[in-house]
């Protein structure tokens, strides 16, 4: 069985080709990383190919917002350079599990498969109970693939909590800096 049903979501073991989009995506996050940024870095892709990718903004004290995160951003970027694009079609791959805000716009554009590295054990909305929502959200059938190359991202969270200070003592922070970075995915 591909499946596991926990708490009522369907989750599923990644296909060997998510590790390589999940690779650039850990680019993406690299790339956040050294512009003092959240280390979230994200990719879109479908049939295979990349349609954009891009990188958490706007994290830092002097530009914070919580709007700019990697996945609305790379949302926007493919949405500009493609309008029209059937999203359906579109698996998202994210370094972190997508908060309530980019799980709930990714799910209203369309897209129904998410690829994620490190859990977000504070903010992470993927527990989501789509069932127990309005008609809109019960009907969305949706593909949950967690923990694909979680030790590569969760390197890039230890190395950030400990030089910046977004998040700082936070639940997310003390978990992530708990967990051994020996462990491989
Ligand atoms: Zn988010």
């Amino acid at each position: 069985m591909n499946e596991q049903n926990v708490q009522g979501l369907r989750r599923f073991r990644p296909h060997p080709r998510d590790t390589a989009f999940m690779k650039l995506a850990l680019e993406e996050a690299g790339a956040a990383l050294a512009e003092g940024e959240f280390p979230v870095g994200c990719v879109l892709v479908a049939d295979d190919n990349v349609l954009a990718r891009g990188h958490r903004r706007n994290s830092r004290a002097e530009s914070r917002n919580e709007i700019d995160h990697a996945e609305v951003v790379t949302l926007r970027r493919l949405l500009e350079e493609k309008p029209g694009i059937d999203l359906g079609r579109v698996t998202l791959y994210c370094t972190m599990e997508p908060c309530l805000m980019c799980y709930a716009t990714m799910l209203l554009s369309g897209i129904r498969r998410f690829v994620w590295g490190y859990e977000d054990v504070m903010g992470g909305g993927t527990g989501l109970e789509l069932n127990h929502l309005p008609p809109l959200y019960a009907a969305m059938e949706v593909e949950l693939v967690p923990g694909v190359l979680r030790a590569e991202s969760l390197a890039l969270f230890r190395q950030f909590f400990k030089e910046h200070d977004y998040w700082q003592d936070s639940f997310l922070a003390r978990y992530t800096l708990s967990q051994s970075s020996e462990e491989r995915s």
